[in-house]
């Protein structure tokens, strides 16, 4: 282990998330316009690139990784880079492995990541209705997911999904998706939208849902007990006491949770984005490439770039505009 990853804030980083691609079989409305320019291959960190790099964060002491994307599973030969980061788990230096996916692919690789180390994932589901769930994801089929959701479950995956909050889209779904969870014993966890990328044909104040709202509309329903945990992350959690169930919020936009931020972000070319919210980012695949034999100077980088870690976002939406907007889809940082 070198001396761990300590900010201009003190904050520990002990969190990665890594987009390993930014290609997806979906087209969801709030993440992608429908005639995406995807980067070319040779862009992408190789699968060894993203071992090297990944087992240097776990080094510095990363005890987190999130694979997401795009999404993860269409990338070629993904589980052998899951297959690799098990030696980390093994070695106890990673405390957990696990990813974020539209659930497409679940059924095909949740017994693998399983024996991989793979013990939580989410899986993001906005509607439980068939032709609301391809509107919504364009080229997306509900069952599809279902099966992948119940491929997870089977495999042994505790599985919590994830729902991005869209005004007038799910907010009559709000009891049936909450209690379709806790009836197959899943946490779920609503998202506010975030200004995102070009996205087409935008509309993000109209899109936006108010997590206050939104929890307004539970308690009708359900007695909620604030949590007092934090993953030092965004989401903030109560739990059912009808269901048991644990309900997360994450309020980028009504809620300031930069304060406690553990956590980095890589693209799948390498890029380290020291806050979501923010443009700010520093080129690894460089000292990567450059360098094949040593990892000092990616190391060097990895400080660098941690040390201009900034406070936190700037998201806005309280003047009626989408303020502090970054140009960049959701799909290139990994959600
Ligand atoms: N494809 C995978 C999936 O959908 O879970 C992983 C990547 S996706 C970018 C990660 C998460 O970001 C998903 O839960 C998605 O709903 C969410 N997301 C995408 N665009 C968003 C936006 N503009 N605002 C809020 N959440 C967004
Ligand atoms: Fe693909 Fe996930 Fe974006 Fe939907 S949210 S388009 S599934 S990357």
């Amino acid at each position: 282990m070198t001396a761990p990853l300590i900010d201009p804030f003190q904050r520990a980083i002990s969190y990665l998330r890594v987009s390993v691609t930014d290609r997806c079989d979906f087209r969801c409305v709030y993440c992608m316009s429908e005639n995406m320019t995807f980067l070319p291959k040779r862009e992408l960190l190789t699968l060894e690139e993203l071992d090297r790099l990944c087992s240097t964060f776990v080094r510095m002491g990363v005890q987190k990784l999130r694979i997401t994307g795009g999404e993860p599973l269409v990338r070629k030969g993904i589980m052998t880079f899951f297959d690799a980061m098990t030696r980390h788990l093994d070695s106890g230096a990673l405390k957990e492995l696990t990813l974020t996916t539209n659930g497409s692919q679940m059924e095909r690789f949740a017994a693998d990541l399983h024996a991989a180390g793979v013990r939580r994932v989410n899986i993001s589901l906005d509607t439980l209705d068939d032709q609301k769930f391809a509107d919504i994801t364009r080229w997306g089929r509900l069952a599809q997911v279902l099966k992948g959701i119940d491929a997870a479950q089977n495999a042994g995956l505790r599985v919590k999904i994830n729902t991005v909050a869209l005004k007038g889209f799910n907010e009559d779904e709000l009891f049936t998706l909450t209690e379709w969870c806790a009836s197959r014993d899943m946490d779920l966890t609503f998202i506010e939208v975030m200004p995102m990328g070009d996205i087409g044909n935008e509309d993000r104040l109209g899109q936006y849902w108010k997590l206050s709202d939104l929890r307004a509309r539970l308690r009708e329903r359900f007695t909620l007990t604030e949590l007092t945990e934090r993953s030092g992350g965004p989401a903030r959690y109560v739990r059912l006491e009808e269901t048991g169930q644990k309900i997360g919020f994450i309020t980028p936009l009504t809620h300031n949770f930069c304060e406690s931020c553990n956590r980095v972000r890589l693209t799948c070319t390498g890029e380290l984005y020291m806050c979501l919210g923010q443009e700010d980012m520093a080129d690894l695949r460089a000292p990567l490439r450059n360098n094949p034999g040593s990892d000092a100077m990616l190391e060097e980088a990895i400080r660098a770039a941690i040390r201009r870690k900034p406070k936190g976002h700037d998201f806005d939406y309280s003047r009626q505009t989408v303020d502090g907007r970054v140009s960049r889809h959701m799909s290139h940082t990994g959600g």
